[in-house]
């Protein structure tokens, strides 16, 4: 048995005869923060898409706390424990930010009632005083906040934050990364994807670089600050 939490193993996707991602060997160990940075068409995305299902990958395996999931759909990984947000929150329309939560825990085993975890849920957010509102109400913070608790709910091991602080103010990028931090004190894995980056290395224990596709660098923080590849894709020299 594995005692990672997510293992892939030579992982490769290709689209046509562009391969977009891979050869990658990348392990997460449980609770890790882990950062992912890379420059627009690095393969980050994709590299998501394979982690949670939305992809199957042309070559290599991804194992989750030591099973194959390689071939498994997405919506199983979703409920063994790989969550995601996404970089653009649409929450449901029509419906208050408690109903944007009790639609995805429908699908999800949850220990207790289920409007009791999507109250908890919405607590450790910090959109208590929210629950009733429609979601078309919300502030930009309050949407991300919604994204967050939509991918939370169904008790995750794995939460991938896909740009999850994107457009947000000083200020509201520590709320966002206090959120993360407490979720991670839980014993969550986070896999953080950001652009902003004195976040990701405030966050991260570990950061990885990618570039076309593959990883270059992996380190600290101050590693990575230091690596003179990525110095390189970032600035060019
Ligand atoms: P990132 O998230 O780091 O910006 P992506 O994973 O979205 O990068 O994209 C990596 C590369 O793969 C880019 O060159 C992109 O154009 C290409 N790509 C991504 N998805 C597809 C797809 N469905 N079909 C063809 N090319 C794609
Ligand atoms: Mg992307």
């Amino acid at each position: 048995m594995s005692d990672m939490v997510l293992s892939l193993k030579g992982v490769e996707k290709v689209f046509g005869a562009f391969r977009a991602l891979g050869p990658v060997d990348l392990d997460v160990t449980p609770g890790e923060r882990l950062g992912i940075i890379g420059p627009n068409g690095s393969g980050k995305t994709t590299l998501i898409n394979c982690i949670t299902g939305v992809y199957r990958p042309d070559k290599g395996s991804v194992h989750f706390q030591g099973q194959d999931i390689s071939d498994v759909e997405a919506h199983k990984r979703a409920r063994l424990g790989i969550s995601r947000s996404f970089q653009i929150p649409r929450p449901f329309t029509g419906m208050t930010v408690l109903e944007n939560l009790l639609v995805p825990l429908d699908y999800c085993h949850v220990e207790g009632s289920k409007p009791e975890r999507a109250h908890s849920v919405l607590a450790s957010v910090g959109l208590a005083n929210r629950i009733s509102d429609p979601s078309e109400n919300l502030s930009q913070l309050e949407l991300r906040k919604l994204e967050l608790a939509r991918a939370l709910v169904g008790n995750p091991k794995v939460l991938i934050a896909d740009e999850a602080m994107a457009g947000l103010s000083e200020e509201e990028i520590d709320e966002v990364l206090a959120i993360l931090f407490a979720l991670n004190e839980t014993g969550v894995a986070v896999i953080m994807i950001e652009h902003i980056m004195h976040a990701v290395m405030r966050f991260s224990q570990r950061i990885v670089c990618f570039e076309t596709g593959r990883l270059i660098a992996s380190g600290t923080s101050a590693e990575i600050a230091d690596n003179p590849l990525v110095q390189k894709v970032y600035f060019g020299e």
